[in-house]
């Protein structure tokens, strides 16, 4: 049996795995012990990966349908290939290249979204190249460029050995990011006097545990963040000094707070004003505050406030860039960070890079050389399928994702891609909602199949190697981006396809993003794949000669943005996208099981996953139950004003009156559908673009099956 490093493709927190297998089967996984992110852990889902890793369900070869109402047939590479190259570039002559659309995913490796990007915004020339992320992390990546001036999150897991309070809002990490919740709690167990706060609506398992738990209500968290500002201005704990020096706008943001009192913001978010005053003086009068927050904030049609919100608290005492301290984005996907640092958002460049910035776009296309890099900023995921349904967008390519399952309003997204002329899913799996509308499906290598870097939450990047054999005539995604460039850019007429795809492997695509980060503020020239295997994965940024990565950013007061300066941010007190009625009165939120992963075309292959929550269900409280007649266990009817769904309900004190919960797993099947995005709504936050997933207004009543 041989043994293989890697790591486990679930959650942003990037623990390590070794993979033992035959060179043809994973056999068992176990956890890394010398991985940084984990040291051997692996939680439930994690340490059964090797359960999923089966050809079953797997897509083996490309299939094409030659027209919409026949199925698709089998086909070679090459066909396949030429015939997507072929209908892009009709498309791109008829109508432009602002008429083709590619959606990916913080599933792929960074080496995978770097050739995306340079195909879609070097090539192509347009920038409609957006992913899933944008559903999970761009709150908080606007969040932190707005106050700190880059999308860095400042600090490290070891934070958690020496932070004395705790604040974690809108994260389940007990569910969600399990690891990084076992060194909380062995930090907490090592140190008694360690405060957490935990804001939540619900009382999840790590509110459970927290020694004080805020059940604010939903969409209220820039209230609860100003009156705790306001407390903490009021009581004189603010770094006065250090906000002189270091920071902007606190002057306007303290006027503005004046009138935001505990009592105010205790009406607004429905918990007691004692409550927020207490958290205040925990977090004004601890060492080291943290931070740490995740969809719960981000998936709000005002998540980037949401964010620069908490991220205020930190700047107000200057605790930043010190063992225990800052503030803390919990990353959703394993790579949603990687995607990021090449650029692959509509409205970003390689490196940090900002489109809307002239020279960044000189830059690339210098890096690239190419002519230019298109000016017009690209459509966001939400935007895009919108103008896909618009017709505007006329060619779709999907990459490892699952949009028929995770994107909000669901009946549109389906509306959208049944009238697509041409959609090309890249997938794994076969039995994904997103590919029964594909018209070519081409079959993508997965975990434990691929080599490459992922980048975790505390911007460490590991270098993962394959371990077995892919089956069939699977291939890795940057080589299927690669070969599918090098044939449309023939079709264009452009002649220097071939040196701009010239890639042998996936470390020489590594070496051009490396390059392309000299200088910035996550420059990584010092690292190769050689230093990650010698010295192990590495923390952003670590320039030419560094001999370790930076643990933590912004220690010498010293920002990212233009002047140096941290800025502190006015907030819109909005609240939810849409309000509760007669019609429908209750406030339904989502988010995570603990032993499922997203759409479950992985953790959903592993019987065992199944122990903990066997099928859907609404979580509704029992007065809410017995109100509306319905027994614990009952299958009903909840619908939104998008659409319903079937559930078993589930009688649950952890939930407060008036509100339920579904989790975001379980998606349609043959009789019906399950899927919490049948409800959810596509209000955008104006600055990230990222949807409420988090919140809608639902009715629940009794249905009579046949
Ligand atoms: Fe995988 Fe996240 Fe669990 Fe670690 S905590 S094993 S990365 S799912």
């Amino acid at each position: 049996m041989a043994e293989t490093k890697a790591t486990c493709p679930y959650c942003g927190v990037g623990c390590g795995v070794i993979i033992q297998h035959d060179g043809a089967r994973v056999i068992e996984v176990r956890g890394d012990p010398a991985h940084p992110a984990n040291f051997g852990r692996l939680c439930t889902k994690g340490s059964t990966l090797h359960f999923t890793a089966r050809p079953e369900s797997r897509l083996l070869y490309p299939s094409l349908r030659k027209a919409r109402d026949l199925p698709r047939s089998r086909v070679s590479w090459d066909d396949a290939l030429d015939a997507a190259a072929e209908r892009f570039a009709s498309v791109i002559k008829e109508s432009g290249p602002d008429a083709v659309g590619f959606y990916l995913s913080g599933q792929l490796l960074t080496e995978d979204y770097y050739v995306f990007n340079k195909l879609v915004k070097g090539l192509i020339g347009t920038n409609n190249v957006d992913t899933n992320s944008r559903l999970c992390m761009s709150s908080a990546v606007a969040a932190y460029k707005q106050t700190l001036g880059a999308d860095a999150p400042p600090c490290a897991y070891e934070d958690f050995d020496h932070t004395d309070c705790l604040l974690i809002a809108g994260a389940n990490p007990a569910f969600a990011h399990p690891i990084a919740f076992r060194r909380i709690e062995a930090a907490r167990a090592a140190r008694p006097g360690m405060k957490m706060i935990v804001v939540d609506p619900r009382r999840t398992d790590t509110a459970a545990s927290a020694d004080l738990h805020l059940a604010i209500l939903p969409g209220t968290d820039i209230w609860l963040f100003n009156a705790m500002l306001h407390v903490l201005i009021a009581e004189g704990r603010v770094n006065a000094p250090w906000i002189e020096a270091h920071t902007e706008g606190f002057d306007a943001l303290r006027e503005h707070l004046r009138a935001i009192t505990p009592e105010v913001a205790a009406k607004v978010c429905g918990v007691p004003a004692e409550d927020i005053l207490t958290a205040a003086r925990w977090w004004g009068e601890a060492a080291a505050p943290l931070s740490l927050w995740c969809m719960g904030l981000n998936q709000s049609h005002h998540g980037t406030h949401n964010g620069t919100a908490l991220i205020a608290l930190s700047l107000a005492l200057g605790k930043i860039g010190q063992p225990g301290c800052g503030p803390f984005s919990l990353t959703g996907q394993p790579n949603a960070m990687g995607g990021r640092e090449v650029g692959g958002l509509s409205n970003l460049l390689s490196a940090h890079r900002d489109l809307a910035n002239p020279e960044h776009r000189a830059e690339v296309a210098a890096l690239w050389g190419v002519p230019s890099v298109p000016e017009k900023p690209g459509l966001s995921a939400i935007e895009m399928f919108e103008a896909v349904r618009a017709g505007k967008i006329r060619a779709l390519w999907i990459a490892c994702t699952n949009p028929a399952h995770s994107m909000p309003s669901q009946a549109l997204i389906r509306e959208a891609m049944e009238q697509c002329e041409f959609v090309v899913v890249q997938e794994a799996w076969g039995n994904t909602e997103t590919a029964k509308y594909a018209d070519l499906l081409l079959p993508a290598r997965t975990w434990a199949e691929k080599e490459g870097t992922v980048t975790n939450t505390e911007r460490r990047i590991t270098h993962v190697n394959p371990a077995i054999t892919a089956p069939g005539e699977t291939r890795a995604d940057w080589v299927i981006a690669r070969d599918f460039a090098l044939r449309l850019g023939h079709r264009l007429g452009h002649a220097s396809t071939a040196r701009l795809f010239d890639y042998p492997s996936a470390e020489s695509v590594f070496q051009e993003h490396v390059e392309s980060t000299r200088g910035r503020d996550l420059d990584i020239t010092g690292l190769s794949y050689a230093v990650l295997d010698e010295h192990g994965p590495q923390q952003w940024p670590f320039p030419e000669g560094a001999q370790t990565g930076r643990v933590r950013l912004y220690a010498d007061g010293k920002f990212a943005s233009a002047n140096g300066k941290a800025r502190f941010v006015i907030p819109a007190e909005a609240l939810t996208a849409e309000s509760v009625d007669e019609a429908f009165p209750l406030r339904l939120t989502t988010g995570r099981l603990r032993d499922q992963w997203h759409g479950m075309s992985r953790t959903g292959k592993a019987a065992r996953l199944y122990s903990h929550t066997d099928e859907a269900s609404i979580d509704l409280h029992p007065v809410d139950l017995q109100r509306a007649g319905i027994d614990d266990g009952e299958l009903i009817r909840v619908s939104s004003r998008r659409g319903s769904v079937i559930l078993r309900a589930r009688s649950a004190a952890e939930i407060r009156s008036g509100h339920a919960f579904v989790a975001m797993h379980w998606g349609r099947n043959l009789l019906s559908s399950s899927g919490a995005n049948e409800l959810t709504l596509n209000a955008l936050d104006p600055f990230s673009k990222q949807p409420e997933l988090k919140h809608a207004a639902i009715r629940i009543e009794k249905v009579e099956l046949p």
